[in-house]
């Protein structure tokens, strides 16, 4: 009797369901780096190069560890490309009697697992990816007695779940489940920025690198000065080195922006959260133990763990519950190709053009830059939100659709409907002239609202309030907005709408075939 258990790249987990309570001698594990993965979009060369290094540095580890490892480099002849042509050739060459795999992350892998059944006789045992912590099952439950939903609810429900910040009166530690309001400070002069941990790399991260800079040159993206943790040790240093240097003033600064420095207090572990070499569990666990032992604030605790069990959790179970539809959801009717300076970096709105080149450099971009800067330009200008999406899956080392694609359809494109976030995440050039230090520098005059140097995020944030009102004049969040849009004389209207058009009309639609 051998098991077949596949291993996919965003499982390297040592814990994982499927590698608990197996005989080691009757298994053998397969592990498969296939081209359609590393090509059904143009991923950025790092988050490849991260992968493929992440996934061999795993291999080794499960040998050592007595494990059977089948695995299939890339450029291995047989290779067949696709997870489904590898698990059959594995079939045929290991006979397994059945096959046990863990739910995958997203919708294209799960159709393709779906459809071994057919393709093979033996039984396929598919199992919940438990290292969330709320099953998809479970947050269908949780969706399906609300109309509304409300994160801040679910987050409580985590809290309440895992027990961290919580008192033994089942009351949150410090008497409040949310302490935003202590948080999204402005970034002030003189604030020192920890780096985020540098792993340099070594001989499997360097091979990896080099099979990218050949088979993958073309695709977006620097590869030089590459770091990220590739192992569960790794990560585990990373993630106490963010406890350290950087969580005590996470939250505080959690929505600043300051030009050249890419990471401020965030700490870069999604990458290593979304691979599986850390678990949401114990990420969140060391955060609440560094406030335990007055290491760090209990707002910086708070909000960091709220990111994780909560936000992370609940945009998951938001991907299961509405897809595949949302994936082509477009309710604001965007139709405008992504403009190129998205992937060259070429604009002279500072804003942008940062944002930008900490993609390119770093496959990184931290969430204020995701959200106001670059999700809100392209909802504002009313880019196609499926070209937004395929363009936030290319270049992000932690983008798996899963998580990608709730972020950019419901929370930054608010092509969802409204469904995940009530109000639209739109704003003018004074919310990132508040939170940043890009405007003093920028060639555009964040104060002037019209004309060829007036901050193009001013006429643009007032003609889309104005091209979607029917939709969005009731919402309660956003009557302030249309009672100052209606104070206006027409005229001001008439040249915001007029200052926003000239500009758009100067945006260059993306050459095809970077992102696809
Ligand atoms: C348009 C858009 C696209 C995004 N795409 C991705 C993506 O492809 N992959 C991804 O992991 N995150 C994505 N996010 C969420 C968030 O921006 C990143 O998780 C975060 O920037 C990663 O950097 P960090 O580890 O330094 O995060 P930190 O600021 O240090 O936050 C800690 C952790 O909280 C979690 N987290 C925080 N916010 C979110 C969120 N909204 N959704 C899910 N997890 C969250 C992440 O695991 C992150 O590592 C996106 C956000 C937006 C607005
Ligand atoms: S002035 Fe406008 S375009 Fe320039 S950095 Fe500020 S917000 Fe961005």
């Amino acid at each position: 009797m051998t098991i077949l258990i596949p291993v996919l790249g965003d499982q390297l987990t040592h814990q994982l369901a499927s590698l608990r309570d197996v005989d080691r001698s009757g298994a053998v594990v397969l592990m498969m780096e296939v081209a359609e993965e590393t090509t059904y979009v143009r991923h950025h060369k790092r988050k490849i190069a991260l992968i493929l290094s992440a996934m061999r540095h795993f291999a080794r580890e499960l040998e050592e560890d007595g494990w059977t490892v089948d695995y299939v480099r890339l450029d291995d002849p047989g290779n067949k490309g696709s997870f489904t042509g590898e698990v059959m050739r594995a079939i045929d060459l290991h006979r397994p009697t059945s096959i046990r795999i863990v739910e995958p992350g997203e919708w294209r892998v799960k159709t393709a697992i779906d459809g071994w059944a057919g393709q093979c006789q033996i039984p396929i045992d598919v199992l919940p990816d438990d290292r969330f912590i709320c099953g998809i099952l479970k947050f269908q439950t949780w969706a399906q007695a609300r109309n509304e939903l409300t994160m801040e609810f679910f987050y409580r429900d985590m809290r309440r779940k895992t027990g961290l910040l919580m008192k033994v009166d089942g009351k949150p530690e410090g008497g409040q489940w949310n302490l935003d309001k202590e948080n999204r400070v402005p970034p002030k002069r003189g604030l020192n920025y920890p780096e985020p941990m540098h792993f340099a790399p070594d001989e499997t991260t360097e091979e990896v690198m080099h099979l990218v800079a050949n088979r993958f040159g073309g695709h977006f993206g620097r590869l030089e000065n590459f770091g990220l943790p590739v192992t569960a040790a790794q990560a585990k240093s990373a993630l106490a080195h963010f406890i350290q240097t950087a969580l005590p003033d996470f939250g505080t600064y959690q929505d600043a922006m300051v030009t050249g420095q890419d990471w401020l207090y965030h700490s870069w572990l999604s990458p290593a959260l979304n691979l599986g070499l850390l678990t949401p569990i114990e990420v969140a666990q060391a955060a609440a133990s560094a406030y335990a032992t007055g290491a760090v604030p209990l707002n910086a605790a708070e909000d960091f763990i709220r990111q994780i069990i909560g936000w992370r959790e609940y945009v998951r179970g938001y991907y299961w519950l509405e897809m595949p539809e949302v994936a082509d959801a477009n309710a604001l009717g965007a139709t405008r190709p992504l403009p190129e300076f998205y992937w060259t970096g070429e604009t002279d709105m500072l804003c942008m053009a940062e944002a930008v080149r900490n993609t390119r450099d770093n496959a990184y971009a931290h969430h204020i830059q995701r959200l106001m800067v670059l999700g809100n330009f392209a909802m504002l200008a009313g880019v196609r939100p499926q070209e937004v999406a395929d363009w936030f899956l290319v270049v992000y080392a932690d983008a798996y659709e899963w998580v990608e694609l709730p972020n950019v359809i419901g929370m930054s494109q608010h092509a969802d409907g409204g469904r995940l976030a009530t109000k639209p995440y739109a704003g003018g050039g004074a919310y990132i002239n508040r939170m940043s230090d890009h405007c003093g520098r920028c060639r555009y005059d964040v104060k002037l609202k019209t004309g060829p140097d007036a901050c193009p995020f001013n006429a643009l944030y007032w003609d889309f309030l104005a091209r979607h009102e029917r939709r969005f004049r009731r919402n309660r969040r956003m009557m302030q907005m249309y009672a100052n849009w209606d104070r206006m004389d027409p005229a001001v209207r008439d040249s915001y709408r007029a200052s926003a058009a000239a500009f758009l009309d100067t945006l260059e639609p993306a050459a095809k075939g970077w992102a696809r």
